[in-house]
């Protein structure tokens, strides 16, 4: 079957959706992306995720491609056109296509959306069961870690440093000593019944399914807090766990090779998993916007 990717107003076959070498993307890492989850027929957190869509293109000052409407119709079509199940939306915007020059383009370059789709296991047993082994490492980011944007490669370097020395994910630490999130997730530990993540500043993305967790657990008898912690914290912690459109809730089982609790997925995490799967399977709560609370 041919895999289709929406790219500029064509839904083009897979060997046939290119990009022009002037796209800013390309040139410049000018551009936004988003990850919307396709969840037995469900869009998890689609409001949420097309919220923040729209704050990124603010603040960088690009302009939406379409109206949110025709992007959902877009996505949605994308999805039908591949036949998912399951899968993985990916949405990237960017400035557009123009001569390279530091200074933007003119205001009526128009800006390149592209949608791309994979299959993808939910529910894979494998982390859910085994869990994540973390390893801690130096945050190298910009300082506008809050815009969705496509400059990744911080957070690719510290994957495959994880990875080199046999982990599985990077937790990554500020010049202050406080951890700030996953390479490609926000990240929690848990004590004594506490939800401790850190707070949302510029120096996170503020996730879709960390404001899920946060509204899930002011109806549970955990606590949510924001509060900063450090490694030795997150050593000391009875559980961790990661979170992300396509992760989910995945469990945290050894930070820097401290095991954590009885060094298994536990309580807190199977309990925040379960609410989520609820909520994006539309058994629990509205769906929710994504407030932006954020200073920047
Ligand atoms: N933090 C970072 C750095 C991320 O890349 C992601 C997801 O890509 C998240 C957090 C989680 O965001 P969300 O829950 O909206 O997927």
């Amino acid at each position: 079957m041919a895999r289709y990717i929406y790219i500029n107003g064509q839904y083009a076959p897979y060997h046939h959706a290119v990009s022009h070498v002037e796209d800013r993307a390309y040139l410049f890492g000018d551009a936004i992306y988003e990850v919307i989850a396709y969840i037995n027929g469900y869009y998890a957190d689609e409001r949420a995720h097309l919220d923040r869509l729209e704050r990124s293109l603010k603040e960088l000052k690009i302009e939406m491609p379409v109206s949110r409407r025709n992007l959902q119709l877009l996505m949605r079509e994308v999805i039908r056109k591949n036949r998912h199940k399951n899968a993985a939306i990916y949405i990237q915007i960017s400035r557009g296509r123009a001569k390279r020059d530091f200074k933007f383009p003119a205001n009526d370059t128009p800006p390149s959306l592209m949608i791309m789709t994979w299959d993808y296991d939910f529910e894979s047993k494998a982390i859910v069961e085994k869990g994540l082994r973390i390893k801690t490492m130096n945050d190298l980011r910009w300082k506008r870690r809050d815009i969705k944007t496509i400059l990744l490669l911080p957070q690719s370097m510290a994957k495959q440093e994880a990875v080199d020395c046999g982990y599985d994910d990077a937790w990554m630490v500020d010049d202050h000593g406080f951890i700030t999130e996953g390479s490609s997730n926000n990240a929690y530990i848990v004590k004594d019944k506490k939800i401790i993540t850190r707070p949302v500043s510029c120096d996170i993305l503020k996730g879709a399914t960390r404001n899920a967790i946060e509204k899930l657990c002011d109806q549970s008898d955990y606590k949510f807090i924001e509060q900063d912690f450090t490694p030795e914290e997150a050593y000391e912690a009875d559980e961790a766990f990661v979170s992300s459109a396509t992760a989910m809730i995945a469990p945290v089982v050894e930070i820097d090779d401290h095991k954590l609790g009885n060094g298994k997925p536990s309580e807190v995490f199977h309990f925040v998993r379960k609410e989520y799967l609820d909520y994006v399977h539309g058994l629990k709560m509205q769906p929710m916007s994504w407030e932006s609370g954020l200073n920047a």
